[in-house]
């Protein structure tokens, strides 16, 4: 029996509570990977949500993944470490052939695989996707890819990765997003092929530089037809926005309940600070903007469940969580005072997370540049 997303929510809030602030303060700290959460995780088939249930997963929508990755956020802890498995999936289901899903999804809906890792950015081609250089060259039965990636995140942590590479130079095409393609590359196999190289941030977020040199793939694992890997990417981007900003969605809340609890408890000046309105109303603001985003979400991740492609809803929820959260971080260091400085609290590791969104998985320009030219219908600029 499928689960329902209230009874969804109650089972991975009981997970959550297994790990507190403890632990996520710990991994920060090490910059240790939280290998045990992500096993709990997986034990439990969250990280299968999205795997149709013939292929031994959940067969629920986007809908269900994005309350599991809220949960995460909203107590405490950090759904980066694992939401690539749930994103790639976009990509993976709607286009990956009978094949492909055969091969590979049982063992990642048993816990035997892992697939978090999703290399697109380059060097030279951060927000303009169409400009990456990483080649894939077809010889015979398998493609040789050669180049360089960054900010792939988890790609020590994986043995599959969904790549974006060019298979027809640019100066060939007259249309930038065409010569592209998608393959699903199982790391296991790469060998010396590929070299990858830490990338310390300011967050515990295990992103790396990845260089492939002559690193082979088999023919059999491109996702769908070659040159058109641009739009395979953009179904595991648009759910990607979607399911990130519910986890912006998870930390707005997490600041809000944080944030309120602190203002009813701190006494100063022989009252709480939260009777205080100049406490209590940017509190009672961030809320509201957070539950406005959640409002897009629902309606984006609705859409998307319902084959909806258009990047239009999954760009502005994500613009719009990635906001509200880093509001409610504002406001709840501001609640907190001094304490919200403090490690202990957990507020300065969290504020640190949150800020992620504001640039990545697209900056928030890029997106107000799609609203502006291709929701309203405004001239472009580039
Ligand atoms: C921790 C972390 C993890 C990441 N994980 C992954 C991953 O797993 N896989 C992956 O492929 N990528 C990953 N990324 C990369 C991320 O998607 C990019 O950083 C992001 O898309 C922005 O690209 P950029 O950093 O090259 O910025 P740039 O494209 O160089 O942009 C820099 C700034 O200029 C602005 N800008 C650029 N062009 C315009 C314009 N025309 N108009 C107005 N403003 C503009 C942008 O808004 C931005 O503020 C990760 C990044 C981080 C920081």
């Amino acid at each position: 029996m499928k689960l329902s997303r209230e009874q969804l929510a109650t089972a991975v809030r009981a997970l959550c509570a297994d790990f507190g602030h403890d632990y996520w303060q710990r991994a920060d700290e090490a910059r240790a990977y939280p290998h045990e959460f992500v096993e709990a995780l997986t034990d439990a088939g969250h990280l299968a949500c999205l795997i149709p249930e013939e292929y031994g997963g959940m067969g629920l929508g986007l809908r269900e993944a994005c309350v599991i990755l809220e949960e995460i956020n909203r107590s405490g802890g950090n759904a980066a470490a694992c939401h690539a498995q749930m994103y790639t999936m976009g990509t993976l289901l709607r286009h990956g052939s009978a094949d492909q899903k055969e091969r590979y999804l049982p063992g990642i809906a048993a816990g035997e695989l892992r697939l978090q890792a999703f290399a697109v950015t380059e060097p030279d081609a951060g927000s303009d996707t169409t400009r990456i250089r990483t080649v894939a060259e077809r010889r015979g039965d398998h493609y040789v890819v050669s180049g360089q990636k960054v900010f792939i995140s988890r790609v020590l942590q994986s043995d599959l990765m969904v790549l974006l590479a060019r298979t027809t130079p640019i100066e060939e095409l007259e249309k930038r997003t065409a010569g592209l393609s998608v393959f699903l590359v199982d790391l296991r196999d790469a060998g010396e092929a590929v070299r990858v190289n830490p990338i310390d941030t300011m967050i515990n977020h295990e992103s790396c530089e990845v260089f492939f040199d002559g690193m082979e793939v088999p023919a059999a694992n491109r996702i769908g037809e070659e040159g058109r890997g641009f739009r395979y990417i953009m179904s595991g981007m648009n759910a990607e926005r979607i399911l990130l900003a519910s986890e912006s969605i998870g930390d707005g809340l997490y600041f809000v309940d944080r944030a309120s609890d602190y203002a009813s408890a701190r006494k100063v000046f022989g009252r709480e600070i939260g009777a205080n309105q100049g406490v209590q109303f940017p509190i009672a603001d961030a809320y509201m903007d957070i539950r406005a985003a959640a409002a897009v979400r629902d309606e984006a991740a609705r859409e998307y469940d319902g084959g909806e492609t258009r990047g239009e809803g999954p760009n502005m929820a994500k613009y719009l969580a990635s906001r509200a959260a880093w509001k409610a971080a504002n406001v709840a260091m501001d609640t907190f005072g001094g304490w919200g400085m403090a490690t202990e609290y957990g507020i300065e590791r969290k504020f640190r997370e949150a800020r992620l969104y504001m640039v990545a998985p697209v900056a928030n320009n890029l997106v107000l540049s799609h609203v502006a030219t291709h929701v309203l219908g405004m001239p472009r600029s580039f």
